[in-house]
């Protein structure tokens, strides 16, 4: 099918204030001038980087394919010089090309089909600027409840109206959407975006199914509004069931594309450290949230972006899938060790269903008739005993009571997780007074 980018204009009434203001770096629009041959470019205060002393880097890693092996990564030369020098807004070209190639291969997205790819400190970085590109404050915003609890207070500190979309098993409940829109007074603003995580969502572990996602991107359209899709969880998929296509591939199967903002991260599965995420979408979005980088912080490193290149490179599209699975594979053993603890010390005393992909356990505590509060039982009893979660109120949009607790499992061995749940039983146990 062929595609169709939405046009240019669509985007304007979706822009927020501040980036309607932000003009583009006199500077930094020119530097792609700069590679016009024959061109002797005065432009730039870049620092000669021969003047570094870093001459080279080295870099040792665990082969993909043969975790017996170890691969040596030298980056000296013209890509070390990259890698110290400034660099351009969106990202290091390199980089940038391995995404395009990634989106296409993973989510059937074709580089130069209206869409275009930034690359931030992290997928934090680009979500923050993409919220501060389209919401303004006080606008209404259609956010999934339980929410990550990371992406809250950027609302919080514009006072939006968070407008809260229920969740379930099967992800966030396009029926919940509908009802919402459906009801929308019309004296009020329309929201212009919805924010969710689709695969092993923080908190609630539960990843969207295909149908709902199809439902989803039907409302976005008829309501008219764009979707967040923070998937930093993808790569970390460990269902039984073939997986559902993300918001970012599906909506290639609607007349026009481009109400999709995509966020990744190599966090979960290169290191968060490194603090390389990125974001796919429309070119005027991505226009704004590059000019909300230019202010900000010029760009991303541009040595970590370098050294991120150059083991995806070595690698090559193949092997990075690879390691992915074995990601995934490692955190499905951690999720089987951990339900096998909720089986053996929870089992009566909480509610769960196990999660499909990423690292978290969202689970309501049974608690006594009157009590349906998760806060005091994690605060103090959990606490006494020697073990911390944290209590769901936190991941509530509006705020408000929750029986939820998350607990992460990506760091606890058997021992530890068995000790854990025991003490939690005991908590639990304590606070019903039985
Ligand atoms: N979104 C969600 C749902 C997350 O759980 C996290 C990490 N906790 C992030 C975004 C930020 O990840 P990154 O390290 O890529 O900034």
């Amino acid at each position: 099918m062929e595609i169709k980018p939405l046009p240019a204009e669509f985007y304007s009434p979706f822009l927020s204030d501040i980036a309607k203001e932000r003009k583009p770096s006199p500077i930094r629009g020119l530097y792609p001038l700069e590679s016009r041959p024959g061109l002797i470019s005065l432009l730039a205060g870049k620092p000669n980087s021969s003047t570094f002393p870093l001459t080279s880097i080295q870099l040792k890693s665990r082969s993909p394919t043969d975790p017996s092996q170890e691969t040596t990564i030298e980056v000296s030369g013209k890509g070390l010089a990259e890698g110290l020098q400034y660099g351009p807004t969106a990202g290091l070209p390199s980089l940038c090309e391995w995404v395009y190639g990634l989106q296409e291969k993973v989510h059937g997205r074709q580089k130069g089909e209206g869409w275009r790819v930034s690359i931030g400190s992290g997928s934090q970085d680009v979500i923050y600027k993409a919220v501060m590109s389209i919401v303004n404050p006080g606008d209404s915003v259609l956010v999934e409840s339980p929410a990550y609890a990371g992406v809250l207070p950027m609302f919080q500190a514009l006072h939006c109206d968070l407008i809260e979309v229920e969740t379930d098993a099967h992800g966030i409940s396009s029926e919940s959407l509908r009802k919402v829109l459906e009801s929308w007074p019309s004296s009020k603003q329309k929201p212009k975006v919805l924010y969710t995580v689709p695969y092993g969502c923080n908190p609630t572990g539960m990843t969207a199914t295909a149908e709902r996602r199809r439902e989803v991107l039907t409302l976005a359209r008829s309501h008219n509004f764009l979707i967040l899709e923070d998937d930093p969880y993808y790569y970390l998929y460990y269902g039984d069931s073939p997986r559902p296509p993300s918001y970012f591939a599906l909506e290639r199967e609607y007349p026009e594309v481009g109400r999709v903002l995509r966020f990744d991260s190599l966090s979960k599965i290169l290191s968060s450290g490194i603090r390389i995420g990125f974001v796919s979408g429309p070119e005027p979005l991505l226009t704004a949230i590059d000019m909300h980088t230019a202010v900000a912080s010029l760009q991303t490193p541009s040595l970590t972006q370098t050294i991120t290149f150059a083991l995806l490179d070595s690698w090559g599209y193949d092997a990075f899938i690879t390691h992915t699975e074995s990601v995934s594979a490692f955190y499905r053993s951690k999720r089987d060790v951990f339900e096998a603890g909720m089986q053996k010390h929870l089992a009566t005393l909480a509610d769960w269903t196990p999660p499909e992909s990423g690292m978290f356990y969202w689970f309501k505590l049974l608690l006594g008739p009157d009590q349906d509060d998760s806060e005091s039982v994690i605060r103090t009893n959990a606490l006494e005993k020697g073990v911390l979660a944290l209590p769901g109120t936190v991941f509530l949009p509006r705020g408000g009571k929750t029986a939820y607790v998350r607990a992460s499992f990506s760091l606890l061995d058997e021992d530890d997780v068995d000790k854990a749940l025991k003490r939690l039983k005991e908590a639990i146990i304590d606070a019903r007074g039985d």
